[in-house]
């Protein structure tokens, strides 16, 4: 159990890019949370909020020294030479009011968690139990456990099978992820990960994969071992045939693979998708037409809203309100993607 590392979406090539943007002006971090960082970005607050769960958070905590403010849906990925030094993302460095801040010194877990208060979030938070089990003492009604096989980013390093049985039955965990086989350049048909998925099946676990996003375009200078190859939802089948009873959360969609996303979806009633993480760091037009094009294609109940929350407390506030300002979508399908949804999927009860 011990050094079972955070398994993050490519925070590490994030990190390196917010050292390249401008300092944290802290006199302006300290405005925009005296003023609520999210009533600035739309939303409401109160007792009265509509419940949403965050199928994709993860337990970080601690600080993040040389990280900066970030201007989420940033509208282009710059080309770059390998005769220079490239930068690990690729993001354009565009500006946007209100940028968001990264937390305080220790105090990340706290922001979010009093995010996930104000606006009436339950997440399922990710990570080594140990992580995970802070999160759990701060919130123990808001918090629902997962954990995975991975030892953080490292290619190849697993959690005994023994010791993940155990985060199952006696520990309380209730989703395996986030599995980030991509990023070791595997597909989740592998068979040397099957016993993994067969220990879900049999305990009816949802197991929840990353697949598809690979950060912004610079696999090659962080993560020199990610396939945007082993992102392919149709990478699924194998899996599928051999457990046909697995719950399976596609993680980022399968983005940007929608017409193997969608053919995966017809053909297992019981694979949902998360949104996360794409939903704030591609071009909003690009995010908006992704999530359009699954509910026009008929899957409007197994879109669930997720964060893929980092670094930036006021990154749910925000991915909250591109679902909410979706003009494309009906009022139910917005409490579907942000609650419904993911309750049926986490079998959490009733609609609301
Ligand atoms: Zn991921």
């Amino acid at each position: 159990m011990k050094g079972r590392g955070p398994f993050i979406y490519d925070c590490s090539a994030l990190k390196e890019e917010m050292k390249m943007r401008s300092d944290v002006a802290w006199m302006v971090y300290v405005a925009v949370l005296a003023m609520g960082a999210s009533a600035a970005l739309g939303q409401n607050t109160g007792t009265d909020v509509p419940p949403v769960i965050d199928v994709h958070v993860h337990a970080m905590d601690g600080s993040f020294p040389g990280v900066g403010p970030m201007c989420p849906n940033e509208s282009k990925f710059l080309a770059s030479d390998p005769k220079t030094q490239e930068s690990p993302s690729g993001w354009s460095q565009e500006e946007c009011t209100p940028k968001l801040y990264p937390a305080k010194d220790g105090e990340y877990m706290k922001d979010v968690i009093a995010e996930m208060e104000r606006l009436n979030v339950t997440a399922v938070v990710f990570g080594d139990p140990k992580s995970v089990q802070k999160w759990r003492d701060a919130a123990p009604k808001s918090v629902i456990p997962g954990t995975s096989f991975n030892d953080g980013l490292k290619p190849g390093v697993r959690v005994p099978l023994d010791e993940l049985r155990k985060d199952f039955t006696t520990d309380g965990f209730k989703v395996m992820g986030e599995i980030g086989l991509q990023y070791e350049g595997l597909s989740p048909s592998d068979p040397s990960v099957d016993q993994y998925f067969a220990l879900a099946e049999e305990l009816d676990i949802p197991v929840a994969i990353h697949m598809g996003t690979g950060g912004s375009g610079r696999a090659n200078v962080t993560m020199p071992k990610f396939r945007g190859s082993m992102g392919d939802p149709l990478l699924l089948e194998g899996l599928l045939a051999r457990h046909p009873k697995l719950r399976v959360q596609v993680m980022h969609a399968g983005y940007p693979m929608i017409d193997n996303m969608l053919t995966l979806l017809q053909a297992n009633s019981h694979v949902y998708v998360d949104v996360a993480g794409l939903i704030w760091s591609y071009p909003l037009k690009e995010v908006n037409r992704y999530i359009e094009r699954l509910v026009d294609a008929g899957f409007e109940d197994r879109v669930m809203f997720g964060t893929d929350q980092l670094l930036w407390p006021g990154l749910m506030a925000y991915s909250i309100s591109i679902i909410q300002n979706a003009d494309y979508l009906t009022p139910e399908q917005k409490r579907d993607i942000l609650y419904n949804n993911a309750a049926r999927f986490l079998r959490l009860g009733t609609a609301k």
